[in-house]
C-alpha cells in the first residue's frame, strides 16, 4: 500500500492569513502558522513545481451559505463592524471567552474558508494531487453558531463545494484531540459524506461529544465514526485504531477525495489535551492516509491543520512532517540551526533540533496498558457496529 514516489503538492498559504487572532494571549496563535511556513521554507520543501505554494482567496458569501444559514453569515458581519453591539454575538456563540468577538472577523475567516476552498480546487481541477492548508481545519463551527475558537467552518463548506461543483463521494478523517463536531453535525444524514473523527474521549474534553453511538441520521446511518481514545493515549495505541478503521472504512466507502483535519493538539506537550502522541505519530498517520487515497481516489488529500497550542515546540515541527508525508518526500530529520535561533530569540523556547520525537523522548504514561486495553475494547466496539452497516454498503470490509 506504501508509495513514497513524490506527488505535486501545494501548500497554501499567504502571510495575510496570519490575521486570524482573537486576542493577545488567546491558544488560537497563528504565529504557530507563520513558524510552521518559516519551518517547511528553510528546510526547502516548498517553492516550484512540484510544490507550489498558492495564494489563498477570501470565500465568497455565496460559499460560506452552503453550510451557514444566511441569519449567522449576517449576524457575524454584523458583529465584525467596529463598536459592534457584543452581547448580540451571545445568541450565535460569539463573545465567549473561547470565540470572542474580533472586528473584521467575518473578513479574517472568510479567508481561511477561501484558502481550504483553494486547496479543493487545486486538487479536484487535478492541478496537484494533494494540498495542505495549515490556516484551515475549524471544525467546531456550527451552522448557525461559533464554537471553539471556530467562527465559519473551512471544512464543511469545501467537502459540500466538492460536492456541488464534482458530485464528490468525500471521507473526513479528523485526528485533532477534539471532537470535529462541526463536521459530524453538518453531514450527520448525508450518505455521500463519511466522517471519521479520532479524538480524546468527550469525558473528559471538549466538546463533550463523539461517543462511538453518534453514528449518523436517517440515510446518513452508519456514516458517522467516532473513535474516543482514552485520556494518556501514545503512538502506538492511536495508531492501532487508525490502522484498524482507516483503510478498512476506505475500502467500504471508496471515497472520490479524503478531506485530513490534522490538528495536532494530541501530543503530549500540548496543553490543552491530556493525550500523549509525539510528532512521529502525525508523519505516520499522514502516510496512511496518503497510501489508502493513492489505492481508493486517484491519491486526492485536501488537508488542513486544526488545533495546535504548544505553538513554539510542536506545531511547527508536527506539520513539517505532514507536509512531507503529503509530498511523499519525508521531512530532513535535522531542524535548521537559523530556524532554532530565530524561534529562541522570538519565545525563549528551546525548540527540539529534531522533527521527530526520539523514543523515549517522554517517559511512558503509567496508566499505559489500561489506556491500550480501553481503546482496544472501544475500537472492537466501533467495528462491531459499523461492520453490519458498511458490508450494507455492498462492499467488502
Ligand atoms: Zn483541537
Amino acid at each position: 500500500m506504501s508509495d513514497s514516489s513524490p506527488s505535486p503538492t501545494a501548500l497554501i498559504w499567504d502571510d495575510a492569513l496570519a490575521g486570524y487572532r482573537f486576542r493577545s494571549g488567546h491558544p488560537m496563535d497563528p504565529r504557530r502558522l507563520r513558524l510552521t511556513v518559516e519551518l517547511i521554507r528553510s528546510q526547502g520543501l516548498v517553492g516550484d513545481a512540484p510544490r507550489p505554494v498558492l495564494a489563498p482567496r477570501m470565500a465568497t458569501e455565496e460559499e460560506l451559505l452552503l453550510v451557514h444559514t444566511r441569519e449567522y453569515v449576517e449576524a457575524v458581519k454584523r458583529l465584525s463592524a467596529p463598536g459592534a453591539d457584543v452581547a448580540e454575538g451571545r445568541a450565535w456563540g460569539l463573545g465567549t471567552e473561547d470565540t470572542p468577538v474580533v472586528e473584521g472577523m467575518h473578513e479574517k475567516t472568510a479567508w481561511l474558508v477561501g484558502g481550504v476552498l483553494v486547496a479543493a480546487e487545486a486538487v479536484m481541477g487535478g492541478r496537484v494531487r494533494r494540498a495542505f492548508a495549515p490556516a484551515g481545519g475549524l471544525h467546531h463551527a456550527m451552522p448557525a453558531r461559533a464554537s471553539g475558537f471556530c467562527v465559519y467552518n473551512d471544512l464543511a463548506v469545501a467537502i459540500r463545494w466538492m460536492q456541488r461543483e464534482h458530485g464528490a463521494r468525500v471521507m473526513y478523517v479528523d485526528v485533532d484531540a477534539h471532537h470535529g463536531d462541526g463536521v459530524q453535525e453538518v453531514f450527520y444524514d448525508d450518505p455521500e459524506v463519511l466522517t471519521v473523527s479520532f479524538h480524546e474521549s468527550g469525558l473528559y474534553l471538549f466538546p463533550s461529544t463523539g461517543f462511538v453511538d453518534e453514528m449518523g441520521a436517517g440515510d446518513g446511518y452508519g456514516y458517522s465514526v467516532n473513535v474516543p481514545l482514552d485520556v494518556h493515549t501514545g503512538d502506538a495505541s492511536w495508531l492501532a485504531a487508525f490502522e484498524a478503521l482507516v483503510p478498512a472504512l476506505a475500502e467500504a466507502f471508496r471515497p472520490d477525495v479524503i478531506v485530513l483535519q490534522c490538528g495536532c493538539d494530541g501530543h503530549v506537550l500540548d496543553p490543552l489535551a491530556h493525550l500523549r502522541a509525539t510528532t512521529s505519530l502525525y508523519e505516520r498517520l499522514v502516510e496512511i492516509v496518503v497510501a489508502v487515497a493513492e489505492e481508493h481516489c486517484e491519491g486526492r488529500v485536501v488537508a488542513t491543520g486544526g488545533g495546535g497550542y504548544a505553538i513554539y515546540t510542536v506545531v511547527p515541527r508536527a506539520w513539517t512532517l505532514v507536509w512531507g508525508a503529503l509530498c511523499g518526500v519525508p521531512a530532513p530529520d535535522e531542524v535548521p540551526a537559523r530556524w532554532l535561533e530565530a524561534v529562541r530569540r522570538e519565545s525563549g523556547q528551546d525548540v527540539s533540533p529534531v522533527l521527530r520525537d526520539p523514543p523515549g523522548a517522554f517517559p511512558p504514561s503509567a496508566r499505559r496498558e489500561e489506556v491500550e486495553a480501553n481503546n482496544a475494547r472501544m475500537v472492537q466496539e466501533v467495528r462491531r457496529r459499523v461492520l453490519p452497516l458498511v458490508t450494507g454498503w455492498g462492499l467488502a470490509f
